[in-house]
């Protein structure tokens, strides 16, 4: 009974996805489950910042986005409730392995979106993982095979697609490169290539970016499909 009143849920929210109002300021105006929405409205998310207004509608809807905006204006969540509802709505369960990819050129920066996942996820039953140079390789590779998502640095990523056997990522639905610009800015061109020609073509990909440069339009390029592009400009 429980698996039917999910699935009638499940179909409901998919219809308002499909016709849902573009001009939302709020979080509770997007279609999300219940899951996010609870921990969004526990952290204290209330009204979407511009770049999550105008990317969340796209991304929600499983288009690509090219995403330019600021230091500080609110992308990490323009990508991570994306990350969430696709997964739920696709059923992900810990048999299905990894699910969603999110890059971060820094392990500072991949340590800060974990935490937010962490945060508004709290609700969904979905393994994370925090995959960083640094810290042991042995136990992330004992426990990659276990996670739905993941988020990285290039350097290490690569190295576990090489070098760990059994990791699969055949399944992944769901690609986010959050800072692209600073991702090249590092020198991770060569290894950001590598680690995308290894994921599934038919995925979703989310590209953020503070500045827009030729290299991230290069990337951009190479990475997505018909994306929806989103600037937001400071107000002068
Ligand atoms: P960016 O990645 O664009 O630099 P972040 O995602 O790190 O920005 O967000 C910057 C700050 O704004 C963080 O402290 C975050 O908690 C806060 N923030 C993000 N979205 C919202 C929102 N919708 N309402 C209030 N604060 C927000
Ligand atoms: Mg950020």
């Amino acid at each position: 009974l429980k698996r039917k009143r999910d699935d009638e849920e499940l179909a409901a929210l998919e219809k308002r996805v499909s016709e849902f109002d573009l001009q939302a300021t709020e979080f509770s105006q997007l279609p999300l489950t219940k899951q996010t929405a609870n921990g969004l409205h526990r952290a204290h998310f209330k009204t979407l910042t511009d770049i999550q207004r105008r990317a969340l509608p796209a991304a929600l809807q499983g288009r690509d986005v090219l995403g330019a905006a600021k230091t500080g204006s609110g992308k990490t969540l323009a990508f991570l409730v994306p990350v969430l509802e696709l997964l739920y709505r696709k059923k992900w369960s810990s048999l299905d392995g990894l699910g969603a990819l999110i890059i971060s050129p820094t392990r500072e920066l991949a340590t800060q979106i974990f935490e937010v996942l962490r945060k508004i996820g709290c609700e969904h039953a979905f393994s994370a993982g925090l995959v960083i140079g640094g810290s042991g390789l042995r136990e992330q590779r004992a426990a990659l095979h276990r996670m739905n998502i993941l988020v990285c640095t290039p350097g290490r990523m690569l190295q576990h697609m090489d070098q760990t056997v059994g990791f699969n990522l055949d399944n992944v639905q769901l690609l986010v490169l959050d800072e692209a610009d600073r991702i090249l800015d590092m020198g991770f061109r060569t290894t950001l290539d590598a680690i995308i020609a290894g994921l599934p073509r038919s995925r979703q990909t989310l590209l953020f970016s503070a500045t827009q440069t030729s290299n991230v339009a290069d990337l951009a390029r190479l990475s997505l499909s018909n994306p929806e592009y989103i600037a937001v400009h400071e107000a002068a």
